[in-house]
């Protein structure tokens, strides 16, 4: 029987061990054989090395607006688990709200040691945005808050986080979906609490639409089909796990 910190893959090896070993192997199974959903797949990018975690890693700098990396420094992948369990971007750069993007893109500058915060991807598909109670307790974000309102305002972060200041927000969802116009209504079915937005009319419910509205242009919008063709020329094992998933949406 393969070890789950094994996965064999074709015959790439393109995940960090330590990110695949807490995979269960429900999330295992369905990965490889066309059944993953949303959460396995932001799991599967955030722990791409090798080859396919450059493809992302380029992917997700030209969707921020970067340019290319830079030579000085080397660049990781990171999933949530990394940032808030292991405090491996830094020892105090989450906050521990367990309310954080999908998985990160960080650079530590050679012969440095600290993770430098540069890209945070949010995935979705199909699922919602979900509500979430403002970590740090931003008065416009006290009536009603999402991820969309508290990750592009950095709410998540501690205040001393490196690269807080110039971290750029991607938010990965399906190409018809981050139309202008279709972002972020599309992005934000299913939120219920969206919906009480709708029906209020007090303090609170303006205060978190402003609030959302201020939000919106902070966000890079990239598609999960343009990323699936870049990770296919790289890694067809990977390209096909993210395309049959698309597909199933
Ligand atoms: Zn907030």
């Amino acid at each position: 029987m393969r070890a789950l910190s094994e996965p064999d893959f074709g015959d790439s090896r393109v995940f960090f061990p330590g990110d695949v070993s807490r995979w269960s192997p429900a999330r295992l199974a369905r990965l490889l054989t066309g059944r993953s959903i949303e959460p396995d797949i932001s799991a599967l990018l955030g722990a791409l090395v090798g080859r396919p975690g450059e493809c992302v890693i380029d992917f997700m700098m030209a969707a921020a607006g970067l340019g290319a990396r830079d030579e000085g420094y080397d660049y990781h992948l990171l999933d949530g688990y990394w940032i808030v369990e292991n405090r491996r971007v830094d020892a105090h750069t989450a906050r521990l709200t367990r309310r954080e993007p999908d998985f990160l893109i960080t650079r530590i500058p050679h012969g440095g040691d600290r993770h430098e915060l540069v890209v945070a991807v949010e995935v979705k598909g199909r699922g919602a945005v979900n509500y979430i109670r403002c970590p740090a307790d931003i008065p416009e974000h006290r009536g009603y808050s999402n991820q969309l309102i508290c990750y592009a305002a950095s709410c998540w972060l501690a205040d001393d986080a490196v690269g807080r200041d110039t971290l750029r927000y991607v938010w990965l969802g399906l190409r018809a979906d981050m139309a202008p116009g279709v972002f972020p209504r599309r992005a934000l079915t299913g939120d219920v609490r969206h919906d009480a937005i709708w029906a209020l009319n007090d303090v609170d419910a303006i205060a978190g639409w402003c609030a959302q509205e201020a939000s919106i242009p902070l966000w890079h919008l990239a598609s999960l089909e343009d990323l699936a063709v870049e990770l296919s020329a790289v890694d067809a094992s990977v390209g096909a796990i993210l395309l049959d998933w698309i597909e199933r949406l």
